[in-house]
């Protein structure tokens, strides 16, 4: 079964979230547990906590379909022994509220060179920031999402993601979210035929099935290989429609959180509609 859903608002709070899931109709959904663009956050009350969990049940949503994302500020990868010591005191912030929240993945981008250090070593020390995170916080998979590579941000390439999991001590907690408007910026051409098995092949082979445990959906504004991060209406980017009729019948992807990212939360529920419709049309 496909777990179709959307990152949807937080502003009101966390204990908000089921509900504006439920309301487009999403299976799945995805949030931010603290501001994602500020280094600080007012810890979550015990009020808060205690109705997101009841809502959650309420509204039937386990959390191996909810897919908390992480500050965009953090970089796990920082060749800055100051700004490395705060990303990393971040994300173990951001661990904690999963946990607290009975939340059991967080989602990441893995981090950024910056031009100050080789790829492989900015690799090396996400890896150690993940080893970090896991030792303290029980019980919360730490989940790469996969980038365009726009700038210098790392994790484009599937060998890239791989080389971070093999720096990993616990293999049982790391996993991947695949986002698809990235992975076609990033040049993996997911509008043919050839080129979803090749992805999807690619996948298995540098970074391993089991690892994938969840997907951003998204269309892209730029066209194939331009590692540009702009995320389209699904029908309305580069990515063929195909794309999405594969997805919808490749069990691959059932049981998993598939959470939209598209630009417009008013086309959310007929994006999700749409996609349950084309499931056992191949
Ligand atoms: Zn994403
Ligand atoms: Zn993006």
């Amino acid at each position: 079964m496909k777990y179709i859903g959307a990152h949807v608002s937080a502003d009101k709070g966390v204990e908000n979230t089921p509900m504006n899931a439920a309301a487009i109709g999403a299976k799945s959904f995805a949030l931010f547990t603290r501001n994602p663009s500020r280094w600080k956050s007012k810890p979550l009350t015990e009020s808060s906590i205690e109705a997101f969990r009841s809502n959650c049940a309420a509204m039937g949503y386990d959390p191996k379909v909810i897919l908390p994302h992480d500050s965009y500020l953090i970089n796990l990868g920082s060749a800055d022994p100051e700004k490395l010591a705060k990303s990393r005191e971040a994300f173990l912030d951001e661990m904690h509220r999963c946990a607290q929240l009975g939340l059991t993945m967080l989602n990441f981008h893995p981090g950024s060179h910056l031009g100050l250090i080789e790829p492989d070593k900015c690799l090396d020390l996400i890896a150690e920031s993940i080893n970090l995170a896991l030792d303290e916080i029980p019980g919360v998979k730490a989940v790469i999402e996969n980038t365009a590579g726009q700038g210098s941000n790392l994790g484009f390439e599937f060998s890239q993601i791989g080389r971070i999991i093999d720096g990993v001590s616990d293999k049982s907690r790391v996993g991947v979210c695949i986002d698809t408007c990235h992975t076609f910026a990033a040049g993996y051409d997911l509008s043919t035929q050839a080129g979803y098995d090749s992805t999807w092949n690619e996948f298995d082979e540098k970074i391993g099935r089991q690892y994938l445990s969840a997907v951003h959906l998204n269309d892209s504004k730029r066209e194939l290989g331009s590692h540009v991060d702009r995320h389209a209406p699904l029908r309305q980017g580069h990515i063929d429609e195909t794309f999405f009729h594969r997805m919808m019948n490749d069990d691959r992807f059932d049981g998993i959180p598939i959470i939209l990212e598209t630009p417009q939360p008013e086309l959310w529920a007929e994006e999700i509609a749409w996609l349950y419709s084309l499931e056992n049309d191949k």
